[in-house]
């Protein structure tokens, strides 16, 4: 709650700083590591959340961290000019998209999302955040009022959850929950 009684909620960023990245990929290896089941048993940076778009004859560094599965192609789409180079539309999109392997799991080639690391116990911050030691990516915590509509989704989402646990019991909510997690 804020000083004026209205519900918050903490929204969670991750700056990046391209001109301080220098493309070591060190965020994609911490990243990859810590979602390997089990966690840090293996490192594929093809199964990282984050993506570092490199033109290194142009000192160009840009992370990219996946954002939300689509099922098709885009129209609609951004070309972006940057020190006279004409990238490609697809280029700094954070889609995992069927118009490409990028956020994809390479085995099973279900989507890839950055999750932000979210995780029990808590970590202070995220993964590649710690593991950027150019300092090219900042994180930061921030409250931000609710919309109303948000408030309204969060009491279905929570009455639907109770109406489950009270139909299945906790345990099996929980286990089913975190099997579908795994899927994702
Ligand atoms: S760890 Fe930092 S400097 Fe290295 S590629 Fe990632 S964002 Fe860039
Ligand atoms: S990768 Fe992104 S920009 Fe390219 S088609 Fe897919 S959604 Fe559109
Ligand atoms: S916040 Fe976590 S999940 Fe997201 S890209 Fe960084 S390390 Fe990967």
């Amino acid at each position: 709650m804020d000083s004026n009684g209205k519900k918050t909620k903490i929204v969670k960023e991750i700056k990046v700083d391209t001109k301080k990245c220098v493309g070591c990929r060190a965020c994609e290896i911490a990243c990859s590591a810590f979602h390997a089941v089990p966690k840090y048993s293996s490192v594929n940076t093809a199964r990282s959340r984050i993506m570092v778009v490199m033109d290194e004859v142009r000192d160009i560094f840009v992370p990219i961290r996946a954002g939300d599965y689509t099922q098709a192609e885009c129209n609609g789409r951004n070309v972006y000019v940057i020190d006279g180079k004409e990238y490609n539309e697809c280029t700094f999109c954070p889609a995992s998209c069927p118009s490409r392997d990028a956020f994809k799991e390479p085995d099973s080639g279900l989507p890839l999302k950055c999750d932000m690391c979210e995780s029990v116990p808590p970590l202070e911050k995220p993964m590649c955040v710690d593991a950027c030691t150019f300092g090219a990516l900042t994180y930061v915590e921030r409250e931000e009022v609710k919309a109303e509509e948000e408030e309204v989704k969060q009491r279905e989402v929570e009455s639907a959850y109770e109406f489950l646990v009270k139909k299945h019991g906790k345990k099996n909510v929980m286990d089913t929950f975190s099997r579908m997690a795994k899927k994702e």
